[in-house]
């Protein structure tokens, strides 16, 4: 290949839009500041790419190249959100072997980055004499989880959802039963126990992991591989969008009434790009606003019987009737109507958090979500729904202090009490005002972090160094 090209670096990740987004960033970066070349591969999960999607493409900067990859095979509607996506990724590794050799031609090929699922692309790199890198776009904590789990795995009797004592990684907060991933929870002879055990094999396969997240967050970013895992890992975060993606929709209105707010008073809500609540708890939720008498952003999905994922892989049909908020209690837009602004399905979410007039995030703990949070230094309240949102609502609350979590009732249900005292808590009170003040530290160290000398910097650009003199050594 041309010697004089600069290198590329091909990138792949998952149909979920917590992928997607801090792999532009970690793509954007490469480009920017690492002066390489970047192609970043997403493989969709339908045919229809969704209006989420089509937007990060409209703005993925100049110098990355996005390619959507063809869909697979269709899988029944029942499948589940980790079946589709290791499906996907799975099915995509032929496109990825096409796109890599084509790429070849053109430019020395530096390395390939893939996610948590799409492992399975790693033999591209091989045939093609190139390390394979993983990003990790959840926390050390899950990553430190993945690691240990083959042998926590052989080691447990019986099933976790009955374990009575918490599993202790090095360095990261207890983890109770409760808390695991739903994964784990179904039962060890299940197929997604199999599929979760065999991702968590899947991340130590790689040459090195890249991890989203940074130092003053997680301090035990890599402790505890000794005789778990032999490869590097560098935290590299907090790698968050910061450019608006706007949906099919123009949001210039909720920045104009953010911006005739009160400073620290509004209450934003988003359960990221898939997170669904029952009519009733919607309901709930509704009508706790009104009992806080705050102002508010709430970006509202339609609500899901079945699944706290209802709407993972974007709009879905009927989203966008006229009638698309019917199921909010009679008179609640009227009764909040200058008080609150409802947003159907989705927001410009880093654009709001980072408005001085949002006082607190009620969120689902996703981990871009999280993230940015921490670099607006807008406290939280946690209310984890799916995958390891568990896990890092504890770490928010208990190591990092910048949290309050929501507790449910016996059967699951967040009262509307519960919900406004929670929210009240942070808006109001001391509790929340100390709390405001450890998000703004963790915040500068963030920042810190990610400047030219900061150890996030700092490990990212060691590793396109590696890569890049691997590939001149060629
Ligand atoms: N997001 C957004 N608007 C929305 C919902 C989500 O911009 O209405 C973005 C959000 O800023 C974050 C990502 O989508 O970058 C969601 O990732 P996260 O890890 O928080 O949750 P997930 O959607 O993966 O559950």
């Amino acid at each position: 290949s041309p010697a004089s090209a600069r290198p590329h670096v091909l990138l792949l990740c998952s149909p979920c839009m917590g992928h997607l987004i801090p792999f532009a960033e970690l793509a954007r970066r490469l480009v920017a500041d690492h002066g390489l070349g970047a192609t970043l591969l997403f493989a969709a999960a339908t045919d229809t790419p969704s209006e989420q999607y089509a937007s990060v493409a409209a703005s993925v900067p100049d110098g990355v190249k996005l390619v959507a990859l063809p869909a697979p095979p269709t899988l029944p509607s029942t499948a589940a959100v980790r079946e589709r996506t290791v499906h996907a990724a799975v099915s995509s590794v032929r496109h990825v072997r096409e796109i890599a050799q084509s790429l070849t031609s053109a430019a020395p090929l530096a390395a390939l980055v893939v996610d948590m699922v799409s492992v399975p692309a790693r033999d591209v790199a091989s045939e093609l004499g190139v390390p394979c890198y993983m990003f990790f776009t959840s926390p050390w904590m899950l990553l430190s989880l993945f690691l240990h789990l083959p042998e926590i795995d052989a080691g447990l009797v019986g099933e976790y959802r009955d374990a009575t004592e918490p599993i202790w990684l090095p360095g990261c907060v207890p983890i109770h039963a409760h808390e695991l991933p739903g994964s784990l929870l179904v039962g060890r002879s299940s197929d997604s126990h199999a599929g979760f055990l065999s991702v968590a094999k899947d991340t130590s396969r790689v040459d090195g992991i890249l991890v989203n997240t940074f130092g003053a967050l997680e301090p035990a970013v890599g402790d505890g591989m000794d005789g778990v895992a032999e490869l590097p890992v560098h935290a590299v975060g907090p790698l968050v969008w910061t450019r608006p993606v706007s949906v099919n929709r123009d949001h210039s209105h909720v920045i104009r009434w953010l911006d005739q707010q009160p400073s620290g008073s509004v209450v934003y809500l988003s359960f990221g790009s898939g997170g669904t609540l029952t009519l009733r708890q919607t309901t709930e939720l509704a009508l706790a606003l009104e009992m806080t008498h705050r102002r508010f952003v709430w970006v509202v999905k339609r609500p899901d019987e079945d699944t706290a994922s209802g709407a993972f892989f974007g709009t879905r049909r009927g989203e966008d009737d006229d009638d698309e908020l019917g199921f909010l209690p009679r008179g609640f837009l009227q009764r909040t109507s200058g008080v609150g602004l409802v947003l159907p399905s989705w927001a410009p979410q880093t654009a709001i958090l980072a408005h001085a007039s949002v006082g607190c995030f009620v969120t689902h703990c996703g981990w871009n979500s999280s993230l940015e949070s921490i670099l607006n230094g807008v406290p939280m309240v946690a209310w984890p729904l799916y995958a390891e949102q568990k896990m890092n609502a504890t770490m928010l609350e208990v190591q990092a202090g910048v949290a309050v979590r929501i507790h449910a009732d016996a059967d699951g249900f967040f009262s509307m009490e519960e919900i406004a005292g929670v929210i009240r808590r942070l808006m109001d009170e001391e509790e929340g005002a100390g709390m405001r003040k450890r998000i703004c530290e963790l915040r500068d160290k963030a920042k810190q972090a990610l400047t030219k000398h900061g150890s996030s910097a700092l490990g990212l650009a060691h590793i396109a160094n590696t890569w890049t003199a691997s590939c001149s050594e060629k």
